[in-house]
């Protein structure tokens, strides 16, 4: 019979890849935690219309990406392409609001997106989200900025570049819109069919746009820079001084715009060169009225979303420490000293220690080989003639020396070992 592969774009992460989702998931955990995060844990699954209201709905990932099914005919759900919109979801639901006036929130975990697959593209992927909901202090934007820097560097990246925008606000951004869609008018000839169709629906969308024609365009379009009410322009600056005090870089990129039209203020993208290219690494931003959006009172928010997979393959060989094999192999020879050395094995694991043994009664030699295989640090020799004599072999498997310990002391001894 033909075996039964993965669903293309979906995958498996294997052991020792496993080993560097955990090593960034534990440092995640430590740093956010440091910064006074929490962890929520989220449904997969949501009910469609929190994506169309909380992502919008001219956007490519509701337009054409999202996963979206009835449910017994019934209800539209949909299998959730990003963080953000459940975040706020489970924060409006639960009343997180209530409780304290700054909610700051984490949460990994695995998204979903059809898009076309290509080569590091999957369509369950998997993202760190951090989110702060709570008044729009610049130093709380700073704080989430260092955080995030602070956190990148603890896994092992280097060569970071921070890049900076500040969107404005209600009062100032629809001049700049205004100015964007004057702008796009005068010359639509030379946009793509998508950003042609995106002047009279999400005009801001164009800056993102990969057709090459649209992004030279964009290159010469108004900045936000220049539209900043005096409010927006004072907050932006108190972000970079705040920074500054840790001295952590950033160039200012105007054409950083990020398309959605529920950002506002601070925006931000960390890039890293990696095999001769700049990539990506995350993006974010404060969003003002995406709560009141989904239904909620008038509270601001700043959050980014990291790729995992991405992540994950940008962080040198080395960086993670590799965990060692077993502590100790058993090789057993014979039913007595099998029997003894099950109950030796499992006595030791339920003591936290690393052991493993074979159950099926090899050679000698076939076990050694296992065991050097599994890399592991010691090997105990254990036959029916040691049982009867009330001593094992037990072999340094690193020094390739071996002494010989009493049956008595054995679980003694290993502990020993194990401090
Ligand atoms: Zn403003
Ligand atoms: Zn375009």
């Amino acid at each position: 019979m033909k075996i039964i592969t993965a669903v293309r774009g979906f995958k498996d992460i294997l052991p020792p890849e496993t080993d560097k989702w955990r090593h960034i998931e534990d440092t995640a955990h430590e740093v956010f935690r440091a910064f006074g995060f929490n962890e929520i844990r989220l449904p997969l699954l949501e009910k469609t219309e929190l994506f169309r209201r909380g992502i919008g709905e001219s956007t490519d990932i509701v337009e054409k990406e999202m996963y979206t099914f009835l449910d017994r005919g019934e209800e539209s759900l949909t299998l959730r392409p990003e963080a953000t919109a459940s975040v706020i979801r489970a924060y409006l639901e639960h009343s997180l609001h209530a409780a304290e006036s700054v909610t700051k929130l984490f949460t990994i975990g695995p998204m979903f997106r059809r898009e076309r697959p290509q080569k590091g593209r999957y369509r369950q992927f998997n993202q760190i989200d951090v989110e702060v909901l709570g008044p729009d202090d610049p130093r709380t934007d700073a704080e989430l900025i260092l955080m995030m820097i602070h956190f990148l560097r603890r896994i092992g990246l280097k060569n970071l570049n921070l890049e900076l925008n500040s969107l404005g606000c209600a009062q100032c951004r629809p001049a700049f819109r205004d100015a964007i869609v004057t702008f796009l008018r005068g010359s639509e000839e030379n946009l793509c069919g998508d950003c042609r169709r995106r002047i009279g629906t999400n005009p801001l969308r164009v800056f993102d746009c990969k057709v090459e024609q649209c992004g030279e365009l964009v290159s010469q379009a108004p900045n936000m820079a220049d539209f900043l009410c005096p409010e927006c322009r004072e907050h932006f600056e108190k972000v970079q001084s705040s920074l500054s005090l840790f001295q952590i870089s950033c160039k200012i990129n105007p054409k950083m715009v990020r398309g959605l039209d529920y950002y506002t203020r601070t925006t931000f993208e960390v890039t890293t060169e990696f095999l001769g290219a700049q990539n990506a690494i995350l993006g974010g931003g404060r969003y003002d009225h995406l709560v009141q959006e989904l239904g909620g009172p008038d509270i601001s928010g700043i959050g980014f979303a990291i790729g995992f997979e991405r992540l994950a393959s940008l962080i040198p060989e080395g960086e993670t420490d590799t965990p060692a094999g077993p502590l100790l192999f058993i090789a057993a020879l014979g039913d007595r000293a099998l029997g003894n050395a099950f109950s030796l094995c499992n006595r030791l694991r339920m003591k936290g220690i690393r052991v493993d043994m074979d159950y099926g009664g090899r050679s000698l030699k076939s076990q050694m080989k296992r065991a050097n295989k599994l890399n592991s640090a010691f090997t105990l020799i254990l036959g029916d003639r040691e049982i009867d004599e009330n001593r094992a072999l037990l072999r340094n498997m690193i020094a390739s020396t071996q002494e010989e310990v009493g049956l008595d002391e054995l679980e003694e001894t290993i502990m020993k070992i194990a401090r």
